[in-house]
């Protein structure tokens, strides 16, 4: 959990653009990251509607499970009334808003949504995390069909044996025993949702529905949900074996992942968090970060500005390896776009991406602050699906002008990033000839392609924008990659000797 910081700090690095929903804890609002340019999701956990350990155990959880269909941690920022949590934004709509106004889905439509939904909760059981809220409005669908599950407001991870007291869930999904207010168990208890979620998948309708807890349990008890004669005979045996009352039989989350309507289930692959983190500190410093800051901050788990962009850019380039792959084709409605690496913000707040040539802009940008970075944000073209390239209108359904002119700078503007030059790990400083600007640190402009290996020699810069000399310096661009390359690679062993976080 994060220490409490300065109640600007979400600002800072935050732009609140609308809200999303909101539940029983707090509303989650849409927002951009600016130094990565990335849409994201910001829970807002009020202090004085939660009870501090109910906070501390949602982050907790969602901080240490990392599967794709849950949502991704990034970041908490923890202030002295409200914590924010920082989340992977999912570009969609929860199953309840995607059933509405369809008529009953087929079985095997229903199939690729519920196979995701078991893999999560299997993941989730298998490290003995208790969901207790499993629900339509808790599942998320992106267009692309990819399902995530969220709200962990209710979450436990238990002990071998650990049953439960208290009474949480939301009653049309909740397993008689709790209704009874037994001592239960949590992940039993979730599979009794599952069933209750997929009867509503297949049939449109809930198997029980009555207002108070002991009428659900009577009628739960006494009578049996109504089976439409559409149903195929493997759906309705999970179903049966999911709404068993007797917990010693109803199935376990390993025997629904092995039931033959569901099918084969692919595994997920484990993160490459190996492959991955190369990129990911390699555009760090090329961010500005020093290789010391990001070793010291992940390797003692210092929550900081650092850690929100470090996991928001291993998210984007696993994303950029995976969605590729994951396309749903029985999806109808838009595809996510090939996604490529986000062409991230400089740290640095001091350092301008297109260096002012006259006065007033050397003037302008020592006073820029938190809205200039914000709008220097809009500079950068972003072809990520996650980026804030998509901007979201208010809820009033207007679209602000500042939002509109993000656009179009970002649609029009080519694949540049101001590099500084003196920045002791970020580059070498005979990378390049640069420019100078206002506080004596020389920029220039790099292609941000991490396929590349050799560094970019400004072949694609505009005519309209800032020429760098890069001709005169021979072959030491080469000589200083490599110096580069291996400040890097001793980050790198640094971070995989230590323990890696799970929420790296
Ligand atoms: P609560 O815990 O208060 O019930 P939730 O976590 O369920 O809040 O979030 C409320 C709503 O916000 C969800 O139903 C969903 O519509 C939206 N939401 C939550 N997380 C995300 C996310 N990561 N991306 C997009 N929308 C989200």
């Amino acid at each position: 959990m994060a220490s409490t910081l300065e109640e600007n700090t979400l600002e800072k690095d935050f732009r609140i653009l609308t809200s999303l929903g909101s539940g029983g804890f707090g509303e989650v609002k849409l927002a951009c990251h600016i130094p990565t340019c990335t849409q994201v999701a910001v829970k807002v956990l009020e202090k004085k509607k939660n009870t501090l350990t109910s906070i501390n155990t949602e982050v907790e959880i969602l901080q240490s499970v990392e599967h794709r269909n849950i949502v991704n941690f990034f970041h908490v920022i923890d202030t002295s009334s409200t914590t924010f949590v920082i989340m992977e934004y999912i570009a969609g709509k929860d199953l309840k808003y995607f059933l509405r106004g369809k008529s009953i889905l087929k079985e095997d439509e229903v199939r690729p949504i519920f196979q995701q939904v078991v893999s999560g909760v299997h993941f989730l059981h298998q490290n003995r995390i208790a969901h207790r809220d499993i629900k339509l409005e808790n599942i998320l669908i992106d267009r692309a069909g990819n399902i995530k599950l969220c709200d962990f407001g209710m979450a436990r991870q238990l002990a071998e044996g650990q049953m439960m007291v208290k009474v949480c869930g939301t009653l049309r999904y909740l397993a008689p025993e709790i209704l009874a207010r037994k001592p239960y168990d949590g992940l039993v208890g979730d599979m009794w949702s599952l069933g209750v979620l997929l009867y509503v998948l297949v049939t449109g309708k809930f198997p029980y529905v009555e207002s108070t807890f002991y009428g659900m349990y009577k009628v739960i008890t006494t009578t049996k949900y109504p089976i439409p004669y559409y149903l195929s005979e493997p759906c309705l045996t999970i179903i049966e074996q999911l709404l068993t009352v007797p917990t010693q039989n109803r199935i376990t989350i390993c025997q629904l992942q092995e039931s033959e309507w569901l099918g084969n289930i692919k595994q997920p692959e484990p993160p490459a968090t190996k492959e991955l983190l190369p990129r990911v500190v390699e555009a760090m410093c090329t961010m500005g970060y020093t290789c010391e800051d990001i070793v010291s901050t992940i390797k003692h788990r210092q929550p900081s500005n650092l850690t929100a962009t470090f996991n928001i850019l291993k998210y984007k380039l696993s994303c950029g390896d995976s969605l590729q792959q994951n396309q749903k084709p029985w999806l109808n409605g838009s595809h996510i776009g090939s996604p490529r690496l986000l062409l991230p913000l400089k740290r640095r707040a001091s350092i301008p991406a297109f260096p002012p040539s006259t006065e007033e802009g050397k003037r302008h940008f020592h006073e820029e602050g938190v809205e200039g970075r914000a709008r220097r944000c809009q500079s950068y073209k972003m072809l990520n699906s996650n980026s804030c390239q998509k901007i979201k209108p208010c809820s009033d359904g207007t679209v602000s002008q500042a939002d509109v002119r993000m656009a179009n700078v970002i649609n029009s503007t080519p694949a540049l990033i101001a590099i500084k030059m003196n920045s002791v790990e970020s580059l070498p400083s005979d990378l390049s000839s640069g420019e100078s600007v206002p506080d004596g640190t020389r920029t220039r402009f790099l292609n941000m392609d991490f396929s590349t290996e050799e560094p970019f020699m400004g072949h694609n810069m505009p005519n309209d924008q800032h020429k760098v000399q890069t001709t005169s310096l021979g072959s030491r661009p080469i000589r200083g990659w490599k110096l580069r390359k291996k400040r890097i690679s001793h980050a790198l062993r640094a971070l995989f000797s230590c323990s890696m976080p799970t929420a790296l």
